[in-house]
């Protein structure tokens, strides 16, 4: 029995990790959607494009031939044939994301590449639109959430092993802003599926909140 998951959620609240684990344990496919929004906005401040621009933003897509590689310890991000998986964490990247993602052309430009994705393989997909949009008909649904403190806190975390060191005020209100911006968008707005389990991961820990997920694929008939 396979299952097609849709993982979605503000900034910080674990869905990467949880959805990579998730999909490990199911032998699933992961697709990290974020990356790519990411990885167009790096090419874009690279070659000086626009952001606010959508053509310029649609040829910079096309052009960059961006290439998710799906691996054990996440998805590697191709651009241009380098390797930027590193590089579009960076804050100077999260910081223009939200802008690049939100024109209605760029998203049915990476939302129609993320279906075919969706069409080859089983996959656990993690994003803000994937129960909305990308995968309306999903076998499961799950909104992971948590409070801005610790979601802001798990970023800090992961950005110093990375070795970008952030006070953690400073996180929280970029992740403010970045909720506030991604929640109000006019195209695809982060909002929680009707259909979509509510997980407030504040107090679990990553391997909770997997576990949890796991109960609800078994529950819709996936063995694992
Ligand atoms: O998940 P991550 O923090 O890497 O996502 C980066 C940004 O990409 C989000 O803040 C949001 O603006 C955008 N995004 C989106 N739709 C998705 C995934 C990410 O708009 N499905």
């Amino acid at each position: 029995m396979l299952l097609r998951i849709a993982i979605d959620g503000p900034a910080g609240a674990g869905k990467s990790t949880v959805a990579r684990l998730v999909a490990e344990k199911l032998g699933y496919t992961y697709i990290d959607t974020g990356a790519m929004y990411r990885a167009l906005t790096l090419a874009a401040l690279e070659r000086g494009v626009d952001l606010q621009d959508p053509d310029a933003l649609a040829q910079t897509l096309h052009a960059m031939g961006l290439e998710i590689r799906p691996g054990a310890a996440g998805n590697q991000v191709f651009i241009f044939g380098r390797d930027v998986t590193a590089k579009i964490r960076s804050p100077e990247v999260s910081e223009h994301v939200s802008l690049v993602s939100s024109h209605a052309k760029v998203r049915s430009a990476v939302v129609e590449m993320q279906q075919k994705m969706a069409k080859e393989d089983n996959v656990v997909m993690d994003g803000r639109d994937i129960g909305t949009v990308v995968m309306p008909d999903a076998d499961l649904k799950i909104y992971l959430d948590a409070s801005v403190e610790a979601r802001a806190e798990r970023r800090r975390l992961e950005l110093a092993r990375k070795g970008f060191h952030t006070p953690l005020e400073e996180l929280m209100t970029k992740m403010r802003q970045r909720d506030e911006f991604d929640s109000t968008r006019e195209v695809s707005p982060l909002r929680q599926a009707e259909d979509a389990i509510v997980i407030d991961t504040t107090n679990l820990s990553v391997r909770e909140a997997v576990d949890l997920i796991l109960d609800y694929c078994r529950g819709r008939g996936a063995r694992v």
